[in-house]
C-alpha cells in the first residue's frame, strides 16, 4: 500500500530488562525485510532512563530506535504508552508492526490497533510475505488442528502479536543502526490509570523435567476458566503444570510446559493427563512416567492403551471431587 514503509517491533521493557521476545521478534523483522527487498526495521522503545539499553536494540537487528523516554513511561501503561505509539504511526506510517504475545504486548498491540484503524491478529506462530507483498499471519485455530493464514490487505499497518519462542535471538551485529528521540506529549486523559503495586509472578517452583508429580490439560480443557481447575489439582498435589500442544497455543502454558516431540520429555513418579487425546506426538514425551492416570471423557481415547489408570468421565466433574477428597487427605498428612 503506497506512502506505508519498513517493519516496526514493539520492544518490551520492565524495570530496565528488555523482554528476550523482543530480540526475538527483531530477528523475525530481519526474515521479514529480506523478502521485501531489504525493508528497514525499526524498534519502538518505551520507558524511563533506558538510554543505555538502546544499543543493545541495535545490536541485534534495528536498523532505528524510535525511543520515548518520559517519567510516565516508566511503569507500563495502556493509555499514555497507546498515546505515544498511535502518534507515531500516524507521523510515521510503518507498514507491519509486530509486537510480543506476551499480556503486556497484547493489552498494547490491541488497543494501538483500534486506536489507528487497523487489524490485529494475535499469537501468531509464523509469519511471511506472499507475493503480493502483505504479511502473512498464520495462527494456530481449532486447538491448533487448522493453521489458519490471516491477511490484511485494506489497512496500515498490518499488525500481529507473536508468541515467545517462535524465533531465537540472531547474533549481535556491529552496531550501524541510529536512534531517534520520540517527543512525548502526555495529555490529562492519558492519566485516568495509575499504577498502584507491582507484584511479579513468583517463577514455578519446579520445573515439568524436575517435579514428582506433573498435572497435564490438553485441548478438551476448553478455556482459559476451566484451566484453573488444572492448577488447583497440581496446587494440591505440590505438582507441575504440564500440557499439550493446544494449551500451549491457547497460551494457558509457556514454551517449558509443553511435553512431547517438539517440547520436553517428563520422567515423574506420576503423571496425570486431563483432556488429552494421546497422540503420538504427546505420548512420546511422557512414557517413562512411573505412573500415568488419564481422564477423558471419550472411552476410545487412545491415552487409555498409555495409561497405568484411566477414568472415563467429564473432567469438570471428577477434578473438583478430587481437589475436595485430596485436601481432606493432607489435612492428616501432608501429600508429598
Ligand atoms: C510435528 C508435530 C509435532 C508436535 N509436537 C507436539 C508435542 O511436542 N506435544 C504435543 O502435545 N503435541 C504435539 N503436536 C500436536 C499433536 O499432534 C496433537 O495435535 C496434540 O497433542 C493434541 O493435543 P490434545 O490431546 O490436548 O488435543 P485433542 O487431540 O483435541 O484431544 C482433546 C481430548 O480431550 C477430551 N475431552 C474433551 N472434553 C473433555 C471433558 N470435558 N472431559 C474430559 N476429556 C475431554 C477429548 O475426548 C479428546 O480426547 C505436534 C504435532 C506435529 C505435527
Amino acid at each position: 500500500m503506497k506512502g506505508w514503509k519498513g517493519i516496526w517491533v514493539f520492544i518490551e521493557q520492565e524495570e530496565g530488562c528488555i523482554a528476550e521476545v523482543s530480540f526475538e521478534l527483531l530477528t523475525a523483522a530481519r526474515l521479514l525485510s529480506r523478502k521485501m527487498g531489504l525493508a528497514e526495521v525499526s524498534a519502538v522503545f518505551l520507558g524511563h532512563k533506558i538510554r543505555e539499553l538502546s544499543d543493545e536494540i541495535l545490536i541485534y537487528g534495528a536498523d532505528r530506535v524510535f525511543r520515548a523516554d518520559h517519567p510516565s513511561l516508566e511503569k507500563y501503561l495502556t493509555l499514555p504508552y497507546t498515546r505515544v505509539i498511535s502518534e507515531l504511526i500516524s507521523e510515521k506510517r510503518p507498514e507491519i508492526f509486530l509486537f510480543p504475545a506476551t499480556s503486556l504486548g497484547a493489552d498494547l498491540a490491541a488497543r494501538v490497533a483500534a486506536r489507528v484503524n487497523t487489524g490485529l491478529s494475535a499469537h501468531c506462530t509464523q509469519l511471511d510475505i506472499n507475493d503480493r507483498g502483505e504479511l502473512m499471519q498464520v495462527v494456530p485455530a481449532f486447538g491448533g488442528k487448522v493453521m489458519a493464514t490471516i491477511l490484511c490487505p485494506q489497512h496500515r499497518p498490518q499488525m500481529a502479536t507473536i508468541r515467545p519462542g517462535v524465533c531465537r535471538r540472531g547474533e549481535p551485529q556491529k552496531k550501524k543502526g541510529t536512534i531517534e528521540d520520540v517527543p512525548v506529549e502526555i495529555r490529562p486523559e492519558d492519566r485516568k490509570q495509575r499504577v498502584v503495586e507491582v507484584h511479579w509472578a513468583k517463577k514455578p517452583a519446579q520445573t515439568i523435567e524436575e517435579a514428582e508429580v506433573v498435572v497435564a490439560g490438553g485441548a478438551g480443557i476448553g478455556n482459559q476458566e476451566d484451566w484453573k481447575l488444572v492448577e488447583q489439582l497440581a496446587d494440591v498435589l505440590h505438582g507441575a503444570i504440564g500440557g499439550t500442544r493446544p494449551p500451549l497455543d491457547e497460551g494457558w502454558i509457556s514454551e517449558e510446559q509443553m511435553i512431547g516431540q517438539s517440547g520436553k520429555t517428563i520422567r515423574p513418579k506420576l503423571y496425570i493427563g486431563i483432556g488429552i487425546s494421546g497422540v503420538i506426538q504427546h505420548v512420546v514425551g511422557i512414557q517413562d512416567a512411573q505412573m500415568i492416570i488419564a481422564i477423558n471423557n471419550d472411552p476410545k481415547a487412545a491415552i487409555f492403551q498409555n495409561a497405568d489408570l484411566g477414568v472415563v468421565a467429564d473432567f469438570r466433574k471428577i477434578i473438583p471431587l478430587l481437589i475436595e477428597e485430596l485436601k481432606k487427605l493432607s489435612k492428616d498428612k501432608p501429600v508429598p
